[in-house]
């Protein structure tokens, strides 16, 4: 009988990040498909709460833990993730496309004369047997792949499965693996949290588009007026911020600018495509190589002044017409309420 592995690594406060409880939804239907048995490695300083959290996925639980194990250092991950694909015997490995695994398990795939495929949006039986799904081409073309060698292992992308969420009482395997720290981690820098704009686990994108730098019923741009509003409903919804490919550009054109954007928030063809549950796009004139970027935004909603801006023309499931200046800080106010 085949083994799905489904392999994971706390974060910082040892629980499961969402991306991993997304790929352990997927593992089990992959198992369940296959009629194969699941199996859970979990790689952290202390795994036992991470494992209870799941327990209810009824997979045996493999765990590699100390106070090494805690931090993400490429040497002791894969040392660690080797380990445990080796104990379980696994055919196939599903994890989450973290940053700390998608540094780690492409090593983990040459030690064990294994394959890896990255960044797949879906893994799945057909035939009772394993095939994953990746977008290519700026996610224009799906791909469907499958491999003969063993094991496989594949990560996930997050916001493409709901998150598993069974808890229980889980007794976990203790797997031991070379702890490797010649590299010491002495801290995490990361810019604070409001200025990490880009927020890919947020539950809303906000997008702003050239409208808000353009010339406004008075004959006057206010940018700075802009910011504000902008930042104001960004830090009070945590929501991820995004551009039209216009707004980003008017930097390299000499205009007063948002000072915050940079060519990473621009969502669009030439662009992300990133997975939110909701959208709101502001000032933004919905056309076609903006809005191929929404693919993945369930609930799309955009603020206008133009009754039949592209978002009216069927791209929106909800068109507000009027000054987002005014809606948007009406908003605001209503959030501090
Ligand atoms: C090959 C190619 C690739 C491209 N790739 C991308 C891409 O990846 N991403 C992308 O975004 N674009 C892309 N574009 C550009 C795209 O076609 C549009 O030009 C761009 O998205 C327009 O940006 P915008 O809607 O912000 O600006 P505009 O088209 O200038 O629209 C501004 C909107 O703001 C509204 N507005 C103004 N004031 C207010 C107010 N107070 N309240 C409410 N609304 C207001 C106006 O009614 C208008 O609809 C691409 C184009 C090409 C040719």
């Amino acid at each position: 009988m085949s083994t799905i592995l489904y392999l994971a690594h706390t974060e910082a406060d040892g629980t499961l990040g969402r991306n991993a409880l997304e790929a352990l939804t997927a593992a089990k239907a992959l198992a369940d498909g296959m009629g194969a048995e699941l199996a859970a490695g979990i790689v952290g300083e202390d795994v036992q709460a991470a494992a209870d959290s799941v327990a209810g996925c009824g997979a045996k639980f493999y765990g590699v833990s100390g106070p090494e194990f805690g931090q993400s250092r490429y040497a002791s991950d894969v040392n660690a993730c080797e380990a445990l694909v080796k104990a379980c015997g696994a055919d196939v490995v599903v994890a989450p496309a973290t940053a700390r695994f998608s540094r780690s398990l492409p090593g983990v795939a040459v030690r064990v004369d294994g394959r890896v495929d990255t960044h797949c949006s879906a893994v799945s039986a057909k035939d009772g047997k394993p095939v994953a799904e990746r977008w290519f081409y700026r996610q224009r073309m799906k791909g469907e792949l499958s491999r003969d060698e063993r094991p496989w292992i594949v990560t996930l992308s997050p916001g493409c499965y709901e998150q598993f969420g069974e808890s229980g009482s889980a007794e976990v395997e203790s797997v031991s693996a070379e702890s490797a720290s010649r590299t010491k981690v002495t801290g995490i820098k990361s810019p604070d949290v409001d200025e990490q704009t880009i927020r890919p686990d947020a539950s809303m994108l906000f997008v702003t588009g050239a409208g808000w730098t353009k010339k406004q019923g008075d004959g006057q741009t206010h940018v700075k007026q802009a910011e504000g509003v902008i930042l104001d409903f960004l830090t009070k919804t945590k929501s991820s911020l995004g551009s039209s490919k216009s707004l980003v550009d008017i930097s390299g054109e000499g205009h007063e600018v948002i000072s915050f954007l940079t060519h990473l928030h621009q969502v669009g063809q030439t662009g992300s495509t990133p997975r939110h549950p909701k959208g709101l796009a502001t000032c933004c004139h919905g056309e076609e190589p903006h809005v191929v970027g929404w693919r993945f935004i369930k609930d799309r909603r955009a603020i206008n002044t133009d009754a039949s801006c592209g978002w009216a023309q069927g791209k929106a499931d909800v068109l507000y017409v009027g000054d987002a200046f005014a809606i948007m800080e009406k908003v605001n106010e209503l959030l501090n309420g």
